[in-house]
């Protein structure tokens, strides 16, 4: 190899030490090139050939370095910086040290770089990185590194109006415990698959647990309409006739771009909580009434089981009385008397303890309570009236019902048809056959069932002869509908007639005038709970009123 000499600084070297420092320049494992004062090279040693695929010959590795060399680092006298090179469809990284060279007398004399190779350390660096910032499964961003990601570019473009939108496959672990695993595998890499179709080229995406994917994307590249569709697609990959696969989709809008990212994520699951159609793939949008109400879901489940604990749940009574206004039996309904807000009524509650899986504490308590109730009742002159509890659709997933009827009827030692259950026709529709099960094993052991509700869902009439209850309820809404619609007043007469035919009763809810007492008294109708006879009241108060406190 040809070695251009330079003059050295060394004073009085001799000749045999400048070849020796040149012979050890030449031989460096990392690359030196020099450049006199007009820039022309005046040194390369042979692992700068090597590093650029550069021949021995100095005229093409200056032309070579000028082209490739970044000029902005070399303004400072002194500098590192990293650059990329490609060759031959390769990419290096080299760490380049560059000096420039100045005389005793300070004077510019030229300048050298030292080159040093970290393409593999950075290729072991991207490699760890890259595992650390990606999914195993799905290779999509981690929960953190989209986290990071967002906050960047929020940052990088603060003004920009972006959404996050986060999606939730409903009942994932059902997928898993059905097909499998690797089924519930693949229904994710579809997810993943289709979460980066979404957006625009800079959207950033991940997956943040489980079955729930996140996308940050410019708000004018949000199509609800493809979302939906694309949701759709991959909820048909499922063909099964028992389940249903839905996808839910939450949106938050950033308003505030200064909030932690993982905030912006819980706000767009909120707005998958205000998702109605369970079944269906839908998408939900979040709005402060939302943080209102989930903080208000918080702090009920939160005070719940210490409030059931210290007896802040009371039973009412409702009662439900002949056409002459006499008592034949009462609903228990539960009130919430909180030590500080006061009353709350079961709307504010029933259906978040349901939704949280805590209704059927409750549930069992008031069944308790309303037993207890009946026993204190016997040998008096109430000894003949009823009590029908309420029974959540969600109790049977939590707890043998049977057992539990049969264990307090048995504990308080009341007879089983004082305790009448009642059950919305919504609970039975969901799930016909285990309903029906039920119902016939405590009627067999004589509890009385009544159809709650009936004629608020979708039921059919043809309903009535499948399942064997006692009593149908008629519901108060649909009572209110009769008043002005005349194919309501006709349901109504079916309901009635069928109802007598099949043997069973009827109680008709929410009666509130005079009016719908006498019309319902013409069409045949004998028990009547609503407002025109009495609301719900305390135990004493309902004892008071029936019994003169007696
Ligand atoms: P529900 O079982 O349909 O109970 C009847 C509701 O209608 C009661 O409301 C009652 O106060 C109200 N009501 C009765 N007559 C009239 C009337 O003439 N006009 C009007 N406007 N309303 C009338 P409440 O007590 O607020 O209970 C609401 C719902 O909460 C109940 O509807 C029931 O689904 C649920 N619930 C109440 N207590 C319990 C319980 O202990 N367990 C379970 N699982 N659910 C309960
Ligand atoms: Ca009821
Ligand atoms: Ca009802």
């Amino acid at each position: 190899m040809n070695i251009v000499p330079i003059t050295s600084k060394i004073e009085n070297a001799s000749e045999n030490l400048i070849s020796m420092l040149l012979s050890c320049v030449h031989d460096m494992n990392n690359g030196v090139i020099l450049f006199d004062t007009e820039r022309r090279c005046v040194y390369a040693n042979a692992k700068i050939l090597q590093l650029f695929h550069l021949k021995n010959d100095l005229a093409q590795v200056e032309n070579f370095w000028h082209s490739w060399i970044e000029e902005s680092h070399l303004e400072d006298y002194k500098n590192i910086w990293l650059q990329s090179y490609q060759y031959e469809n390769k990419n290096y990284l080299y760490e380049i040290h560059y000096h420039k060279l100045f005389s005793d007398e300070n004077k510019f004399i030229g300048s050298y770089f030292s080159i040093y190779d970290r393409t593999t350390e950075s290729k072991n660096f991207n490699k760890e990185h890259y595992r650390a910032t990606h999914d195993n499964l799905t290779n999509l961003f981690t929960r953190e590194y989209f986290y990071e990601v967002v906050r960047s570019e929020i940052q990088r473009s603060p003004l920009a109006k972006r959404y996050i939108v986060r999606f939730n496959i409903k009942d994932f672990k059902l997928i898993n415990d059905l097909f499998g695993v690797e089924k519930g595998n693949q229904v994710l890499q579809h997810m993943a698959d289709f979460v980066a179709t979404i957006g625009e080229k800079d959207a950033v995406y991940g997956r943040l647990h489980g079955d729930h994917f996140a996308i940050c994307l410019r708000k004018d590249y949000f199509d609800e309409e493809q979302i939906i569709k694309g949701m759709q697609r991959i909820s048909n990959v499922i063909e099964n006739n028992s389940y249903n696969m839905a996808i839910h989709a939450g949106v938050y809008e950033i308003s505030d771009p200064d909030i932690e990212v993982s905030i912006m994520c819980d706000r767009a699951n909120m707005a998958i909580s205000s998702i109605k159609s369970d079944n269906n793939c839908g998408v939900g949008y979040y709005d402060d009434s939302l943080m209102k109400k989930v903080l208000r879901e918080k702090e009920i489940i939160g005070e719940f089981s210490e409030a059931l604990k210290s007896g802040q749940f009371n039973l009412f009574l409702q009662a439900q009385v002949k056409s002459d206004g006499s008592v034949v039996g009462a609903e228990a309904l539960v009130r919430w008397i909180h030590p500080t807000r006061g009353a709350i009524p079961p709307a504010e509650f029933i259906e978040i303890l349901e939704q949280q899986g805590y209704i059927h504490h409750l549930d069992k308590y008031i069944w308790t309570e309303a037993a207890k109730l009946l026993s204190s009742w016997k040998n008096t002159n109430k000894q003949d009236l009823h009590i029908s509890v309420n029974m959540s659709a969600r109790d049977p997933y939590y707890m043998d019902i049977y057992q539990i009827f049969t264990d307090i009827t048995k504990k308080y030692k009341i007879e089983e048809r004082k305790l009448k259950i009642e059950i919305t026709e919504t609970a039975i529709l969901q799930n016909l056959e285990k309903q029906m099960q039920l119902v016939s094993k405590l009627r067999s052991s004589g509890f009385e069932i009544e159809i709650d509700d009936f004629g608020s869902g979708y039921s059919s009439l043809s309903m009535l002869k499948d399942i064997n209850a006692d009593v149908v309820k008629i519901d108060r809404a649909f009572l209110k509908k009769v008043a002005t619609d005349e194919r309501s007043q006709i349901i109504l007469k079916s309901i009635i007639k069928l109802s007598k035919n099949l043997g069973m009763e009827i109680v008709v809810e929410g009666v509130e005038t005079k009016e719908q007492l006498d019309y319902l008294i013409e069409e045949g109708c004998s028990i009547f709970q609503g407002f025109y006879f009495s609301k719900p009241l305390s135990v004493k108060e309902f004892e008071k009123k029936y019994f003169n406190g007696d």
